[in-house]
């Protein structure tokens, strides 16, 4: 059975590339009638943060995409929270000691900083703890078997190191990427264990992929570099035959290309790179989120699945559904995928239409209500008619038309100081009497038809006083179509607002 994770540490709000590997690793469980889980990975408790942990529970949630394992939804390999695993680890660290891959290492911070002057000072590019380097530094293979005994029984602090070869390679073969080959020289003895007792990301991360069974390891580019360790991890704890697949997916870009989108650019950028809103505990600092922005779950998740995977045809719109159904990592690009929020804003342009008109009559009228308006229920569909066009997010219904059910009070004097003349005043004076005398109700056409009487009556052309008889009535030199405008509001309203500009 195929059994996927999602492994977040809980550092702060879930970055859009986060939920783009959660999306991911669903679509290939359920693609694969398997199972998706998520882990909690935090083991670094310096860097947790507050909150962070409910934020991803929240947004996989909002998308529809809530692992069928968790913390909060445990299966039968909890915990599935590193934090609350602690206890398990230390014998595979240990099984590693006694199998000869895995060293203890006595080194003080000051030892270590000194080591790696030395090397700067040798021009070594980048200093690190090795086949070579380890042999100065004080550690159980390098200490006598005595002293070794003698420090770990009087609690001297310890780690315990991978033992890297000097000079072997490692291979996997990436679902993505294809066989990735590396000499272990490059590699360095990283830390399994800490000297709190707890494990490192990579311990911990291949200890609990193990045991939880996993068969695939769907993750970003980033934790490339760390696979040929993995890898090796796996054969020395004698798991080879059950190491999961790998597949490392491109990394996210900037709009512009120029380098991998960060969790700082979003606001700077001028959009959210984040799925909801989020306040940083510590700092207080603010972050916007494609939720609050009016992004539709449905919309956002299919912008999400096509940053770095396509069908391979020019199918755009796909529900999660289908997504499922047409997933393959085989069509995962190799290369970065540059974040295209414009593309974000089609999405749900393409979603929002879609919706029914009641749906789209509630959001405008929430927000009317929220701005202390009041929108006269029969002409509610009309204004959505009239406006579901111009929108991008649900905001934009009342943000579009507040004009029609509230009067003009003010005028765009930049529209008004290049449009208005004693043409267009002329011409608006005989339509509000032409308006008076039709009477009730119109429809756009008629409304359109009375006003090119009045323009044939006063001799004026109409395309040339268009956009301030839109002044007058709308008070703005843009918005919808203002026949149809005219015709929501009736000949009444219409003939009282130019009086009112007249005025
Ligand atoms: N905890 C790691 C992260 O925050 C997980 C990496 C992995 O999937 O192995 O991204």
């Amino acid at each position: 059975e195929v059994r996927v994770r999602f492994a977040p540490s809980p550092t702060g709000a879930l970055h859009i590339g986060g939920v783009r590997t959660a999306l991911y690793n669903y679509l290939f469980a359920k693609k694969m009638g398997g199972k998706f889980l998520l882990r909690i990975e935090d083991t670094d408790q310096t860097r947790f943060v507050p909150g962070a942990e409910e934020y991803i529970k929240e947004s996989l949630e909002w998308l529809g995409i809530a692992p069928e394992e968790s913390p909060w939804n445990p299966g039968d390999c909890g915990p599935y929270r590193q934090s609350e695993r602690k206890p398990m680890y230390m014998q595979y660290a240990m099984d590693l000691v006694e199998k000869g891959h895995a060293y203890y290492a006595f080194d003080t911070s000051e030892e270590l900083e000194a080591m790696r002057e030395r090397l700067t000072a040798a021009r070594v590019v980048s200093p690190q703890y090795n086949s070579i380097t380890r042999t100065q530094m004080k550690n159980s293979l390098t200490l006598s078997a005595e002293e070794v005994k003698t420090r770990l029984e009087s609690g001297d602090p310890y780690v315990i190191r991978v033992k890297i070869p000097r000079n072997e390679e490692v291979r996997l073969n990436d679902m993505i990427r294809g066989w990735v080959l590396v000499n272990s020289g490059t590699l360095d003895d990283k830390v399994l264990m800490k000297s709190d007792g707890m494990p490192t990301y990579h311990l911990a991360n291949i200890v609990d992929d193990h045991l939880m069974g996993i068969t695939h390891v769907i993750r970003g580019e980033e934790w490339l570099p760390s696979a040929p360790l993995h890898v090796l991890l796996y054969k020395y704890f004698g798991w080879e035959d059950t190491m999961p697949q790998f597949a490392h997916l491109p990394l996210l870009l900037k709009p512009d290309g120029n380098g991998k989108l960060s969790k700082r650019d979003g606001d700077k950028l001028g959009f959210p790179v984040f799925p909801l809103n989020w306040v940083d505990p510590f700092s207080g600092e603010k972050a916007s989120g494609f939720r609050e922005q009016g992004y539709l779950p449905d919309a956002f998740l299919n912008f999400l699945a096509f940053l770095g995977w396509n069908p391979g045809d020019e199918r755009e719109l796909f529900t999660l559904e289908e997504l499922v159904e047409a997933f393959s990592v085989e069509r995962i690009g190799k290369s970065g995928t540059k974040f295209d929020i414009a593309k974000a804003k089609w999405y749900n342009e393409q979603y929002l239409r879609a919706k029914p008109n009641s749906e789209l009559i509630d959001f405008l009228l929430a927000d009317a209500n929220a701005d202390g308006f009041e929108v006269p229920g029969d002409k509610a569909d009309a204004i959505v008619n009239l406006v579901k066009g111009r929108m991008t997010f649900p905001a934009d219904l009342w943000e579009e038309s507040k004009f029609v059910v509230s009067a003009p009070t003010k005028f765009d004097m930049d529209i008004a100081a290049k449009k208005w003349n004693s043409d267009a005043a002329n011409l608006l004076g005989n339509y509000a009497a032409a308006l008076d005398a039709f009477g009730g109700t119109f429809d756009a056409a008629t409304a359109k038809s009375v006003l090119e009487s009045s323009a044939e009556t006063e001799g004026i052309k109409l395309g040339k006083v268009m956009q301030a008889v839109r002044l007058a009535v709308t008070g703005s030199g843009a918005g919808p179509d203002l026949m149809e405008v005219f015709a929501i509001l009736g000949t009444a309203e219409v003939a009282k607002r130019i009086r009112f500009a007249l005025s």
